[in-house]
């Protein structure tokens, strides 16, 4: 068969641990999973109240402009309908940004470490990927925008930056796009949009008009808890999403996602109180890191990457051990150091004990 070559060449997709999975093999009754940043609080309960009563045809096929969603969204950032795009979760829309703009002879301008489906898309349509390393945790917005030469195509920016949590500060974004040429893409990927106070971070959909070459990615999965329904968009200006949605598939977002997500966006208090809770129990997490050396970098999200005294995938086995799924760093290009999700406030107890136990026999140098 006559595949593309560079599928030998790379692999897929490799999901974190399933919670049933390390049960058994770790003969424990609970786990406690602070792997891929979902809200530890759940979703908004007027999604359960809404699915319980709620008469979805689904012998028909969903609603292929999404109008009911497209409508809440459009009302929520005051933005056109004409102007989003839904996918079964970013990473399709990710995908079909790779789709539409890359291709052999072209190149893509993202940092490293950043979130991984950007490289992968890139390295499936055959465009070279330039990496550009980030400056301690943050994106090197003057080295990216060295990068850029005749062949760019997509510049992908991650703010906050999964797995730093590190934002882009506004004014360097500004700047940054009044430098970048028009005719190159600049995707801006927003998964933790809602953790970020409004102070450091004002939303940049107020001046999407300035813009043609720029589409902001948001999603369902990480502050309203959806991440199981796969509902993700993107924002832009017309002319370019018309052009996305040529490649969307006519069907993309199941219609339970589609229903799930908009009465999901309607609870502004369910928002409110996780993050509240988030930025409480997350200050709590690092009082303790701090009482304990163990470093970390600034997080606007609701995970941290933290540094460790051993290797990140021997600190992920013991936690482990002890129930808790964390992501390693080595995983995720970042050796040792692990990546944890801010989890509910009695598993974060939990975890600073454990993680203070491992610390005293380390300090009296007992191995783990
Ligand atoms: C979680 C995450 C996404 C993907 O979200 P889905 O909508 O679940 O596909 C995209 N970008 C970043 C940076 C993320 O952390």
């Amino acid at each position: 068969m006559r595949n593309k070559q560079v599928l030998e060449e790379m692999t897929p997709y490799k999901p974190g641990k399933q919670i049933d999975e390390v049960k058994k093999e770790y003969g424990l009754s609970r786990i406690v999973k602070l792997a891929s940043n979902e809200n530890p609080y759940g979703h908004s309960e007027h999604v359960d109240t809404y699915l319980a009563q709620a008469a979805i045809g689904y012998h028909f096929y969903p609603d292929g402009y999404t109008s009911e969603l497209r409508k809440t969204v459009a009302k929520k950032w005051n933005v056109s309908e004409s102007q989003l795009l839904f996918g079964n979760g970013t990473d399709e829309i990710i995908q079909m940004i790779s789709r539409a703009f890359l291709y052999p002879g072209v190149n893509t301008v993202m940092a490293t470490p950043t979130f991984p489906q950007y490289k992968h898309g890139a390295q499936i349509e055959g465009a070279e990927v330039e990496e550009i390393p980030l400056i301690n945790g943050a994106h090197d917005l003057d080295g990216i925008l060295e990068a850029i030469d005749d062949k760019t195509n997509i510049v992908w920016l991650c703010s906050p930056n999964n797995p730093t949590g590190c934002v882009i500060p506004r004014d360097d974004f500004y700047a940054f796009m009044d430098k970048c040429p028009s005719d190159v893409l600049v995707v801006l990927d927003e998964a933790y949009f809602e953790y970020v106070s409004g102070d450091v971070q004002p939303n940049v959909l107020d001046y999407l008009d300035n813009y043609d070459n720029l589409i902001v990615l948001r999603t369902f999965s990480k502050v309203y808890g959806l991440a199981g329904l796969r509902v993700g968009y993107g924002i832009a200006n017309e002319p370019l999403i018309r052009r996305l949605d040529v490649v969307r598939g006519p069907f993309n977002t199941s219609s339970l996602a589609q229903k799930a997500a908009s009465v999901a966006i309607g609870d502004d208090r369910f928002v409110e109180q996780s993050v509240s809770r988030n930025h409480a129990v997350k200050q709590s997490f690092e009082q303790f890191l701090d009482s304990i050396d163990w470093h970390y970098f600034e997080s606007h999200t609701n995970f941290l990457l933290i540094s460790t005294p051993v290797s990140g995938e021997r600190t992920f086995r013991h936690l482990l051990e002890n129930g808790f799924i964390v992501r390693a760093g080595e995983g995720i290009g970042v050796p040792n150091t692990i990546r944890v999700t801010i989890g509910n406030e009695a598993d974060m107890e939990q975890l600073k004990e454990i993680l203070h136990q491992m610390h005293l026999k380390l300090e009296k140098g007992q191995s783990l």
